[in-house]
């Protein structure tokens, strides 16, 4: 996917803690080892160069490349094979089957007050080969339900249940009838919309591309610029994985060939409603037929006319047939054996599967990492290896319900639980220069860290042109906050790519990384490869830079003497949670007292555990065993914010820290917010508890560990 909630987030405004860097040279490195660090990541970051990123994005980008297509799994080949000849081990590819939802066909046409077809296909545009490609499918939804319906079709805005909730003022009910509504600015995922529009008991949904969101309103489109032209059609799934995500019939075990399956009426996970997304073109005609009251005035778009909500003048017939037959996905996994501590794992991936040809979303990613298992591969064959075991992954059906990678990590929960040092998630590699960065709290400062040894495009360090990008956005924003290295990676972190399942059903901390631009063709068929070389990164930099960065961070983990995981930060940052959560709420009935309390000494613990690991990292010397102890216990401390038995509703979504909203929007400390947005006392007083007993949890193993390591 992924699309983020960031730049809807509100950000945090308090800043409670002190983080005092470590002195050594790199975090979690002994001066030594340090000095070795810096060799063995200024070779890597030679290897990457722009014309191999730009050969393996034409190959990526060469066809349609849509989940379970005989491209997309030829392509699993591509990369096994290339593994192989790298260097790297263990190279297997995993089959899952898995509920498929492919279209067999889908029509729309408006009946009166006159007959149009919508033609739900994207015409060629000058200048762009790929454009005319044959095997450009038409326009559908992923997982949408099969049916036919005939009725009168309604304008919702960005169909939210507020805008339901304007409708009914104005006396419109849509029952039965078809929703036309908008992508939304800021975005929100689209499978809330057809459970929002599945619940008002509507008849099918219509997303559209507004040109007021990603089109000419915004500047020059394709092929002149980089938004959406008017053919342009955003595609997706609506499958509703923020109740559980992956594949539908196996919620929380893996789709292994012959596991158990449960009954298709019991997924919940599986919308009931037709949908099918539009583009402008299509949803002009029908918009400038309606009749009815005028929409209010942030309704209206960029179309050249008055918006209505409909009177029941405009009629549409909407036809819809998938084939759900069960298909197979592929993961490619391989990996670097690490020399020291191969049963400590860093695990690197990216998904394959795109709606068309995927030119940012996500070979870009795909790209990037296969450049940076070259450089891995090569680095291998010189005798230079990890301490710790490199796992790479190539996922499958990412874009239907984050399924390839929720299935993986299902099956492998055990052994991730036990093994895994951290997850990197690169989907979207670059749509442009602006660097965002994303990480549990307790990796901030290995992130940051990372950016100032490299070398950005424009001529400045990594960190440097990260902080002035952010300064940008956050005055746009009207956000008064500095950007200071406490807040300059995004701590919020909410679901709609494949971190998911290893942040919240494996507990896992996880890293996300990406370039961004003005990228108005997202998940068309005009995201490709003349959108890349034209607009998202010409040159190839960026990409360069991506595969450097990935790298340069598992490099740091995989060769840390102590893994940098900082507490105390991790600390602070959920002591903003609760007070982002508390803000302008009435909680008299709810005592917070005892989780800050619990908070003041989890920070306590992780600040002497630092204080101890820097001292054992400036004596030069440390003895493995106990390293290993302590790396093993610091490994834990994520799997500690879990809750067994989730969160409440959402039994597979476990991390009592991190959530998501089923706009996909990040969710802070969910179970306990979702509780005090209810107003359920009850509830909220459970929740609150066991973020206590979790903190206490980690506070004694911080605790435990100093006691070790001193
Ligand atoms: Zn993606």
């Amino acid at each position: 996917m992924p699309r983020r909630s960031r730049r809807a987030a509100a950000l945090a405004l308090l800043f409670c803690a002190v983080v005092t860097y470590s002195q050594t040279p790199i975090l979690g490195f002994t001066p030594t080892s340090a000095a070795r660090e810096a060799e063995i990541e200024s070779k890597y970051k030679s290897i990457p160069s722009p014309d191999e990123e730009r050969r393996q994005h034409h190959i990526f980008t060469a066809e349609p490349h849509v989940a379970g297509s005989a491209r997309n799994n030829e392509l699993a080949r591509y990369i096994a094979d290339e593994w192989r000849n790298e260097g790297l081990e263990d190279v297997v590819i995993r089959r899952y089957d898995v509920y498929g939802s492919n279209p067999k066909s889908t029509s729309l046409e408006m009946v009166a007050p006159v007959h149009y077809r919508a033609g739900l296909r994207e015409l060629p545009i000058p200048g762009d080969p790929d454009s005319k490609n044959k095997k450009i499918g038409s326009a559908w939804s992923g997982m949408s339900a099969s049916g036919e319906a005939t009725a009168a079709l309604v304008y919702a805005h960005s169909g939210n249940p507020e805008d339901y909730e304007l409708l009914r003022k104005k006396g419109i009910d849509v029952k039965g009838k078809v929703v036309l509504v908008r992508y939304s600015n800021p975005y929100s995922y689209r499978g809330f919309k057809a459970l929002t529009a599945e619940r008002e008991g509507a008849a099918a949904l219509l997303i559209y591309s507004d040109p007021a969101e990603d089109g000419y309103k915004k500047g020059k489109v394709d092929p002149n610029g980089p938004w959406g032209p008017e053919y342009h059609i955003q595609r997706g799934a609506i499958t509703y994985d923020f109740m559980v995500p992956g594949d539908p019939l196996t919620p929380g075990w893996a789709s292994i060939p012959g596991a158990k399956r449960i009954p298709v009426e019991e997924a919940v996970s599986i919308p009931k409603i037709m949908a099918l997304p539009l583009s402008w073109h299509d949803a002009k005609p029908l918009l400038a037929q309606m009749d009815g009251p005028l929409a209010p005035d942030d309704w209206q778009g960029g179309l050249p006319f008055k918006y209505h909500l409909g009177g029941g003048r405009v009629r549409v017939h909407v036809k819809i047939e998938m084939d759900n037959s069960t298909q197979p996905y592929y993961v490619v996994e391989g990996r670097i054996g690490g020399v020291e501590a191969p049963d400590e794992w860093i695990v690197l991936g990216n998904h394959r599967d795109a709606w068309v040809f995927g030119g940012v979303d996500p070979s870009s990613g795909t790209a990037a990492l296969m450049e940076m298992t070259r450089a891995f591969g090569k680095l291998a064959k010189e005798g230079i290896r990890p301490r710790r075991t490199l796992i790479f992954c190539s996922w499958d059906g990412e874009e239907v319900g984050l399924t390839g990678s929720t299935e993986w990590g299902e099956q492998f929960a055990n052994e991730l639980r036990d093994r895994a040092v951290a997850y990197i998630n690169v989907d979207e590699a670059t749509s442009g220069p602006d660097f965002h960065g994303q990480a549990v709290a307790s990796l901030a400062p290995l992130l940051v860290e990372a950016t100032r040894t490299l070398q950005d495009p424009a001529g400045k360090s990594l960190y440097e042109a990260w902080k002035e990008s952010t300064a940008r956005e956050r005055a746009a924003a009207r956000q008064s906050e500095p950007v200071t290295d406490l807040n300059l990676a995004d701590t919020r972190i909410g679901s709609g790519s494949d971190h998911t399942v290893f942040l919240n059903f494996i507990g896992m901390p996880v890293l996300g990384l990406g370039f961004e631009g003005p990228y108005g063709v997202y998940h068309s068929a005009y995201d490709d490869f003349f959108w890349m070389n034209h607009f998202g990164d010409p040159g190839y930099r960026y990409h360069t830079l991506m595969s450097q960065l990935w790298g340069v961070l598992a490099l740091r983990l995989a060769n840390a003497d102590l893994l940098p995981f900082d507490f105390a930060g991790y600390a602070a940052n959920i002591r903003e949670f609760v007070n982002e959560m508390a803000k302008g709420k009435d909680l008299s009935r709810l005592d917070l007292k005892p989780v800050l309390a619990a908070i003041n000494d989890f920070e306590v613990a992780g600040k002497r555990l630092k204080e101890s690991v820097g001292r054992s990292l400036a004596s030069g010397t440390i003895d493995r065993k106990l390293a290993g102890t302590i790396n093993h216990g610091m490994m834990q401390a994520e799997r500690n914010w879990l809750n067994p038995e989730g969160i409440p509703g959402r039994p597979w979504f476990k991390h009592i820290l991190y959530g998501a909203r089923f706009t996909y929007a990040h969710l802070e400390l969910p179970g306990l917010t979702e509780a005090v947005e209810k107003q359920d006392w009850a509830a909220a007083k459970q929740q609150a508890e066991i973020l206590r007993q979790a903190l206490d949890r980690n506070t004694q193993l911080l605790q435990e560990l100093n006691a070790t390591l001193r």
